[in-house]
């Protein structure tokens, strides 16, 4: 489901649209606006009021910026400068996970308990599983960095290269032997407890009944941004429709804010990455 924002409706609507078996265009324009705040007390989020344009690399404009107050780097400064909603999250259960996107491509991070499948699930991780729970978030990202030491696993993964493995044809099930791996690793060299859940899969909650068919052709770079045919899916924040014999990609982190033209009929992709891209000498 995309989340989308009505901002010619008074309040802004919000709204999500599914994605998958629908014929549509999508195109967007450069002028972006905000997303919105979140409320770190209820978890909800939130349109923004103001239905500010916003420029630079913020996806927020400061009043909701404010008003959300999380800082992601919250171990690198002192509690107290942090909000005092970021202060009351920081100590609410959280969890330390991997995440798996290829056979050999894993992630570890760390989310509030109950936003774990939320979280993984905008990430796009393919598989996923638990392997501490923690009484605050202190506890979890020093669970976080021992591992990212230990097993040599990034705390992020860049959405092109997300898209990149996407691309690849691979078993997912080898996805789930990696993480196993890896969980057996971290219990016996950083001493966590074992706990025995199960790998996590996304699969239908991504694609339904659909499947991918690599290669993929990235649209991306496309520009101005734009992408048409019939809804495959949606792995984290990259959208995937079927064009005639191919499937097409676009990472939506490019154009997050950005105003949305949505037309319920496909028209042909005519901007082809191939023809754009310049020659080498
Ligand atoms: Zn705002």
């Amino acid at each position: 489901m995309l989340q989308l924002d009505d901002i010619s409706a008074t309040p802004t609507r919000r709204y999500f649209r599914p994605v998958r078996g629908k014929p549509c265009t999508f195109s967007w324009r450069a002028t972006r606006y905000c997303t919105g705040y979140r409320d770190l007390d209820t978890r909800t989020s939130v349109p923004c009021p103001h239905k500010a344009e916003v420029t630079g690399k913020s996806d927020l404009c400061w009043s909701c910026d404010q008003r959300t107050g999380f800082n992601p780097s919250f171990y690198n400064v002192e509690r107290l400068s942090l909000s005092p909603q970021q202060q009351r999250y920081n100590m609410s259960k959280h969890v330390v996970y991997l995440a798996g996107f290829s056979p050999d491509t894993a992630k570890v991070g760390i989310t509030s308990e109950g936003r774990t499948l939320g979280r993984l699930r905008e990430q796009g991780a393919r598989r996923a599983v638990v392997v501490a729970h923690t009484s605050d978030a202190y506890e979890a990202r020093a669970h976080e960095e021992a591992i990212h030491q230990w097993l040599y696993l990034p705390e992020t993964i860049r959405s092109a290269r997300k898209l990149a493995l996407l691309s690849e044809r691979f078993d997912l099930a080898a996805v789930s032997g990696l993480l196993e791996t890896l969980r057996e690793r971290a219990q016996r060299e950083l001493e966590l407890p074992p706990l025995g859940q199960p790998i996590l899969c996304f699969n239908a909650d991504y694609l339904g009944d659909n499947v991918i068919e690599p290669p993929l052709v990235d649209l991306t770079e496309v520009s101005p941004p734009m992408i048409s045919g019939v809804g495959v899916g949606l792995v984290g924040d990259i959208l995937i429709m079927r064009e005639s014999d191919r499937q097409l990609a676009l990472s939506l982190k490019t154009v997050i804010g950005c105003a949305v033209e949505i037309l319920e009929h496909v028209r042909p992709n005519v901007a082809r990455p191939a023809q754009q891209m310049g020659f080498s000498f």
